[in-house]
């Protein structure tokens, strides 16, 4: 159990802020995620990854959704000691994932009425900036998951994800747009994965 006293500490999200970075660098959508263990006193990643939506050619893939798979199938069905770090806040579906994995505690940058409310103003026909604006926080009391959920953490940094345009995608004869690579992982989880079930 994560305490309600639980304070998200800056390092963690700043990795995720920096996953997002390469996930947009190698054309994903700019969004990160980290999932740590508190260990005692000691709070530890366990997993950090960027998005992969595009390059998966998966609209359901989410970084948060994918980095809860991976550490469940490692760790066991349930994560209450785990902490998600996400820059942005978990969708419905995630969040759902958070009920069901009986994630410890949720911290994000942007919340989905932010990526809806920059949506209004820098829409294209080709990117539209979809949202989900079921708050996080909703649905898991609706799962009956009472856990510290923090959002807005770092959010002034999150946000700038936003517009956030990778140097190494910028067109140049010399040197062509990097390709995906394997997520990273700080430490792999113990144990062989098994079929997860609810
Ligand atoms: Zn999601």
């Amino acid at each position: 159990m994560i305490p309600a006293s639980f304070k998200p500490k800056r390092q963690f999200m700043e990795l995720a802020i920096a996953e997002a970075r390469r996930a947009g660098d190698r054309g994903d959508y700019p969004i990160g995620a980290v999932i740590t263990r508190l260990e005692g006193r000691r709070e530890v990643v366990i997993a950090n990854a960027g998005n992969r939506v595009k390059t998966s050619g998966s609209s359901i893939k989410h970084v948060e959704l994918e980095t809860l798979k991976y550490v469940s199938s490692g760790y066991g069905r349930y994560l209450p000691d785990f902490v998600l770090y996400t820059t942005h806040e978990p969708c419905a579906m995630c969040a759902g994932a958070c009920v069901w994995s009986k994630i410890g505690a949720v911290v994000y940058g942007v919340s989905q009425e932010d990526i809806a409310a920059y949506g209004r103003k820098h829409a294209t026909e080709y990117y539209r900036w979809r949202a989900c604006l079921i708050p996080c926080q909703y649905v898991l009391e609706k799962g009956d998951h009472h856990v510290p959920v923090i959002g807005g953490f770092l959010r002034d940094k999150c946000h700038q994800l936003f517009s956030y345009r990778s140097p190494s995608r910028e067109p140049s004869p010399r040197q062509p747009a990097r390709v995906s690579s394997r997520p990273k992982v700080a430490s792999r989880p113990k144990g062989r994965p098994r079929p997860r079930t609810r």
